[in-house]
C-alpha cells in the first residue's frame, strides 16, 4: 500500500509550521517534504531541515533536472517539492506532508491523484496581520506583498478538502491530527490488514 500525501496551505502567518509539528507527535510513519527556496535564512532555521536553501541558478539547474514535483514563485522567491524526496516516502508506505502554497497545491492535485487537501485558515485578518508583525521576520515591503497575498491565498479554500482555522493553536492542533489519523481508518488503505482478518473467518470451521 502506498502512503497519502497531504498537502497543507495556509497564508503566511496562518501557523500552520506549528500545528503541523504538533498535529504530527505521536503519529509514526508521517514525514516532511523538505523543499529547495531561494529565500534568504531567517535566523532559527537551518540548511536541510526547514529547508534546503539554494540560490537561484541552483534552482533552475533542479528544474532542468526535473527535480520538482511543482515549483512555484511565492512572495517573490521560489520554493519546489523534491519529486525524490516525495516518490521515496510514498512508495516505502510512508505518509508525507507538503506544506506548500496554493499554486503548488494546484499542481499537485493534477499531477498526483488521492492526496489529502487541507487549508488552514487564520481566524481573521488583523489576527493573520498580528501574527505576522509579531514574528518580525519580515521586511516591511516583503510583510506587504504577504499580506496582500493573504487576500487571494484565502479565496481559494473550496480547492481543499479540510479547512481547519487556526484560532486556538491547541484546538486546531488536535483538528489536524484527527485528519491524519481519520484519512488512515479509509477502507482501502486498510486493504491489507482486513485482508488477514477475513482470512481468520474464511479458515474457521465451526461445527
Ligand atoms: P516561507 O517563506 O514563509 O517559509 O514560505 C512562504 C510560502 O511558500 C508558504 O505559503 C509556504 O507554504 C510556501 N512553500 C514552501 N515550500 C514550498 C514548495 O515547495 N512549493 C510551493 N509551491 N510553495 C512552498
Amino acid at each position: 500500500m502506498k502512503g497519502t500525501l497531504f498537502i497543507i496551505s495556509s497564508p503566511s502567518g496562518g501557523g500552520k509550521g506549528t500545528l503541523i509539528r504538533e498535529a504530527r507527535k505521536g503519529i509514526s510513519n508521517l514525514s516532511y517534504s523538505v523543499s529547495y527556496t531561494t529565500r534568504e535564512i531567517r535566523e532559527g532555521e537551518a540548511q536541510g531541515k526547514n529547508y534546503f536553501f539554494v540560490s537561484v541558478d541552483e534552482f533552475k539547474s533542479l528544474i532542468d533536472k526535473d527535480e520538482f514535483l511543482e515549483y512555484a514563485e511565492v512572495h517573490g522567491n521560489f520554493y519546489g517539492t523534491s519529486k525524490s524526496q516525495v516518490e521515496k516516502e510514498i512508495d516505502a508506505g510512508n505518509d508525507i506532508i507538503l506544506e506548500i502554497d496554493v499554486q503548488g497545491a494546484e499542481i499537485v492535485r493534477s499531477k498526483v491523484k488521492g492526496s489529502v487537501n487541507i487549508f488552514i485558515l487564520p481566524p481573521s485578518y488583523d489576527v493573520l496581520k498580528s501574527r505576522l508583525l509579531n514574528r518580525k521576520t519580515e521586511s516591511a515591503s516583503d510583510l506587504k506583498i504577504r499580506l496582500s497575498n493573504a487576500v487571494k491565498e484565502v479565496s481559494e479554500y473550496k480547492k481543499f478538502d479540510f479547512v481547519i482555522v487556526n484560532d486556538d493553536k491547541e484546538i486546531a492542533a488536535d483538528e489536524l491530527k484527527t485528519v491524519f489519523r481519520g484519512e488512515r481508518l479509509r477502507t482501502d488503505r486498510q486493504e491489507t490488514r482486513i485482508r488477514d482478518i477475513l482470512n481468520s473467518f474464511e479458515n474457521a470451521i465451526e461445527d
